[in-house]
């Protein structure tokens, strides 16, 4: 019998799992590859050079120097030459020279350039999902070039083909029929509004609301679904603070995520999810927009509400806000009363996952926040902080089972920057980077324990 390939190259063998057709077909997607899917995906491809300028601008302007190649956290994890970020962008360029240029035309694989094969389209498959949007390349691009963005192209140019992953089509026909990417009854989310009412009461001895689909509530807030059924810290973290300086505001059963994996998929997506926030918002009436600790739901909330969904001119600005930079603003204004205390007995450092701090500019903020309510606070070194931060390996759509060895794989330099900190306690505003980090520091055997920004803000507050 002849003995199966060696291959040494794990992060070539790690694969999403695609979806079928019960979660294409709802999202309007092919049930299954078409007959003519190579014509169909240039036709897609040509369609998105014409629309997005910057993805255009990338495929050009790239001089393959070098300086993005090691500062992928999934090459770093992995050691695959395919993560690195000017690779995994070249998978995409020889196919863009190919078919859009007049040398890749003419002289084909002699001008580096490669036909849109079933070879190719799995190597999009695997490595595009083993991108996490996450952004790092492009701080360290002279000429800017965004990787990010041609990840999501090559996603978008797949799904309209009918190749996606299971997870993240079926997270978005969640949202789409239920209103949460968990998919969880909108009853739910009331019944656990009402247990957590509760469990603030036994721990402070307030009636501290948890108010859902309150018309003319001041402030709608829109937190990422698990922050009500698996971060309840989190979730009494927004209630505390809101009570301490009486807001009157409510959550929606409606828009019961913040979450919006479109970002992961294609545009179409995205503006429906982010509608309903919109939709939400107008229904009930509220003046503001917040949204709670995730990162991929800022991002998404900030930069394409306006331009996808707006104008919102029946909300007040800042529209949307972040909950930290609500929080931080309450606490520059002396509106709060905190007791650094309630966090002692334990060292704190501060994940900026990706979406907030190099996707959404949200950066100080959490910062702020930590200092004013801990006292023991430390950084992660320098250039692994801040816009340079690494991503949790669990973003951009990866935060599935059978992903499971490329996200600890790229979680690999963030766990190496955290242990030089010394801290047993991570604080981060995401839901995503909650979820990821427990299994990580099990697998590097990390003793240590992720919670949210507003769980120690919350604990620090006196009423
Ligand atoms: S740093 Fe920019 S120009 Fe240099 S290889 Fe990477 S993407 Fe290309
Ligand atoms: S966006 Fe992040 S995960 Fe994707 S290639 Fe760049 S550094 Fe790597």
């Amino acid at each position: 019998m002849k003995a199966p390939p060696l291959c040494p190259n794990i992060a070539a063998n790690v694969h999403a799992h695609r979806a079928k057709k019960e979660y294409l077909e709802p999202l309007g997607l092919p049930a299954e590859r078409p007959a003519d899917w190579r014509a169909k995906a240039l036709d897609k491809f040509r369609e998105l050079l014409h629309e997005r300028r910057s993805l255009s601008l990338y495929m050009d302007v790239c001089v393959r120097c070098g300086a993005c190649a090691d500062k992928c956290p999934f090459f770093l994890g992995t050691g695959d030459p395919n993560n690195m970020p000017v690779a995994r962008a070249e998978l995409f360029r020889k196919v863009y020279r190919r078919y859009f240029t007049a040398a890749g035309k003419l002289a084909g694989r002699l001008a580096t350039a490669e036909d849109l094969t079933d070879d190719v389209l799995d190597q999009w498959f695997t490595y595009f999902y083993q991108c996490s949007e996450c952004r790092r390349c492009a701080v360290f691009c002279p000429f800017g070039v965004d990787t990010a963005e041609i990840t999501m192209a090559a996603r978008e140019i797949m799904a309209s083909i009918g190749v996606a992953p299971k997870y993240t089509t079926e997270v978005i026909r969640k949202a789409n029929e239920i209103g949460n990417n968990l998919g969880i009854p909108l009853a739910a989310w009331k019944d656990s509004a009402e247990f957590l009412e509760q469990e603030l009461k036994e721990q402070t001895g307030k009636d501290i609301k948890m108010p859902v689909d309150q018309e003319g509530a001041e402030v709608l807030l829109v937190p990422p679904s698990a922050d009500m059924f698996a971060n309840a810290d989190t979730m009494m973290g927004y209630a505390k603070l809101f009570y301490a300086v009486g807001v009157n505001w409510t959550t929606s059963t409606y828009a019961s995520e913040a979450g919006n994996f479109g970002l992961f998929l294609n545009y179409e997506q995205l503006q429906k999810i982010n509608r309903r926030i919109v939709d939400a918002a107008r229904n009930l009436r509220v003046k503001r927009l917040i949204i709670g600790e995730c990162g991929h739901a800022w991002r998404a909330a900030q930069a394409f509400t306006d331009t996808l969904n707006g104008p919102l001119h029946f909300l007040q600005k800042p529209c949307p806000e972040h909950i930290c930079e609500f929080a931080a603003r309450l606490i520059r204004g002396g509106w709060l009363k905190l007791d650094k205390s309630a966090n002692d007995g334990v060292t704190v450092t501060y994940h900026d996952p990706c979406n907030l701090a190099r996707g959404g500019g949200l950066i100080d903020e959490p910062r702020e926040i930590l200092r004013a309510v801990v006292n023991d606070f430390r950084e992660m070194p320098a250039d692994t902080i801040r816009e340079k931060t690494f991503c949790c390996g669990g973003g951009g759509g990866l935060l599935t089972e059978e992903l499971m060895q490329t996200r600890m794989n790229g979680a690999k330099p963030r766990v190496e920057a955290f242990r030089t900190t010394g801290a047993d306690l991570l604080a981060t505003p995401c839901a995503i980077c909650k979820a990821q980090f427990p299994e990580v520091f099990k697998h590097y055997g990390v003793d240590a324990r992720v919670v949210g920004v507003m769980d120690l803000l919350a604990k620090a507050i006196v009423i």
